[in-house]
């Protein structure tokens, strides 16, 4: 009988299957090298743990082969919240990017994401709301020629769900939503200078299966636009 020890099965693992990287806090991260270089694209589903469309659609991108660019893919960026399926355990992730510190777990993971975002040309962070509208969602109008394109990529590819535009002008003293200035699309944006947005779809416009299908046309709207291609 032909002994194998359990390195070489790990091994031939490692061939056929992808797997993501553990950061100290056990955030799942997938790191996608293109064949050629190129900018790097962070997708961020899970922030928000009721969120599914987006934890479904980035994982489809853990695995990719791409021709040129890079992609780092964290498909549950709240795993324990996605776990039970509500949008947080102890706070909201997406409110502490203005925080250093923090005992909760959310904390050290909101620390892992942006060091990974230093490493990144830009971002995508997928949610979803009850509200009704599907939104490409921007902090500041410098980025609206970009999301224009996403847009008009995506609705004209399906029907499913409508996107628009949202520019919550964060920064802007008379701004609506004064809490977005604790977002991770804000802290990318104006802490670190790399564009990012959110995609936001409505579930009370579309199934699940649609939703992912819009997450992903999307997702590969901006990889076009970032000139991030597959093989
Ligand atoms: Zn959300």
């Amino acid at each position: 009988m032909i002994k194998i020890n359990n390195k070489v099965i790990v091994a031939i693992l490692f061939l056929f299957v992808s797997f993501p990287l553990l950061s100290d806090e056990g955030l799942a991260i997938y790191k996608v090298k293109g064949k050629t270089p190129g900018l790097t694209l962070m997708i961020i589903g899970g922030i928000h743990g009721d969120e599914e469309s987006g934890c479904i659609a980035a994982k489809k991108y853990t695995d990719i082969k791409l021709e040129r660019g890079n992609l780092i893919v964290i498909p549950e960026a709240n795993a324990p919240a996605v776990r039970e399926k509500k949008r947080f355990v102890n706070v909201d992730m997406n409110r502490i990017f203005d925080r250093d510190n923090g005992t909760a777990y959310e904390y050290k993971t909101v620390d892992e994401i942006k060091k990974l975002i230093s490493g990144s040309d830009a971002v995508i962070n997928l949610h979803e709301s009850t509200k009704k509208g599907s939104v490409v969602m921007i902090d500041d109008k410098k980025l609206k020629k970009t999301a224009d394109k996403v847009i008009k990529t995506v609705n004209s590819s399906t029907n499913k769900i409508k996107l628009v535009l949202y520019n919550y002008r964060t920064a802007s003293k008379n701004a609506e939503h004064k809490e977005q200035r604790k977002s991770l699309t804000y802290y990318a944006l104006y802490k670190k200078g790399i564009p990012a947005f959110a995609v936001d779809l409505s579930k009370s416009e579309a199934s699940l299966d649609d939703r992912v299908a819009v997450q992903s046309l999307a997702i590969d709207a901006f990889m076009e636009e970032f000139g991030i291609k597959k093989l």
